[in-house]
């Protein structure tokens, strides 16, 4: 099956990661893969008195790995994976049009659009900041906002996460569902839709809920209402990323996600190359 892993940091660029490019690298020829991409942080405005760790020097990322680059799609037998740059832009209210500007002047293979803070607080070490609130009414903003990125960053073609503060919440059964706010969801399939976005399935908030919460791996998997009500607003395409920072999460559940996928009618995974939508079929 030709598998790209879309969405993966490294150390020196992302504060939070621990593998260097030749351990990605290998660890990708070793599970087979048609391809696999870098896409560190670059999270604006945290708040911080020192310089922003979590800020990329984007030109020097540029520098450092454009001319490394190996499209998938001219791959031949033999050949070792694809390498594809991108770069995760970490979106709040206020930077938005900092961060459109990056990802037009950049020649990124295309960018990842996430949000990683709720009113200025990172979920994993602000958990009393921000669960103070009902349950579902912290699930619509958070949609909300992933709907204000996507449309703001119209451009950056893969939506991350989107159930990314399900895993930091104090709540039991914390996996977000579809009918936690139906209405927020429609919205923001439906601006990904026009601006050709992909949704991206993150292995990581599978791995939380196993890990943290208690939940088997089938129920771990991403809300079958919330997937299927994205294909019926145009959604074709997904993505499975390990979001690997650690070389041991390099392929964590992807094949069983791709399997779930799969049964649910998904039959291609995307991926872009100097901006353009490649897929594939899955094939199991
Ligand atoms: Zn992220
Ligand atoms: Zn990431």
């Amino acid at each position: 099956m030709k598998f790209v892993e879309t969405h993966n940091h490294l150390t020196g660029w992302s504060p939070d990661a621990r593998q260097t490019f030749d351990e990605l690298e290998a660890i990708s020829i070793e599970r087979g893969l048609h391809g696999f991409a870098i896409s560190d942080h670059h999270d604006l405005d945290v708040l911080t008195t020192e310089k922003n760790p979590w800020e990329v020097d984007v030109a020097s990322y540029v520098e450092t790995f454009y001319d490394r680059r190996r499209m998938p799609s001219k791959r031949s037998a033999g050949d070792k994976p694809g390498f594809l740059l991108s770069l995760e832009l970490g979106w709040t209210p206020h930077n938005g049009a900092q961060l459109r500007e990056v990802d037009e002047q950049y020649p990124f293979d295309y960018t990842i659009v996430a949000v990683h803070f709720y009113d200025g607080y990172d979920p994993y070490l602000h958990k009393d900041k921000i669960y103070t609130r009902d349950f579902n009414k912290l699930y619509t903003s958070t949609i909300d906002m992933i709907e204000q990125s996507a449309r703001e960053l119209s451009g950056s073609r893969i939506v991350a996460h989107y159930d990314y503060f399900s895993r930091y919440a104090p709540e039991e059964k914390s996996k977000m569902l579809y009918k936690h706010t139906p209405d927020s969801f429609d919205k923001l399939f439906r601006t990904m839709r026009d601006n050709e976005q992909i949704l991206e399935i993150n292995t990581g908030t599978i791995e939380a809920l196993i890990r943290d919460k208690g939940y088997t791996l089938e129920e771990a998997m991403p809300d079958s209402d919330v997937l299927i009500r994205y294909r019926e607003l145009g959604g074709r395409f997904l993505t499975v990323a390990s979001d690997a920072h650690r070389v041991e999460q390099n392929g964590r559940y992807v094949k069983d996600t791709i399997a779930y996928l799969n049964s649910l009618g998904f039959e291609e995974f995307a991926w872009f190359e100097e901006r353009e939508l490649h897929y594939s079929r899955i094939v199991l």
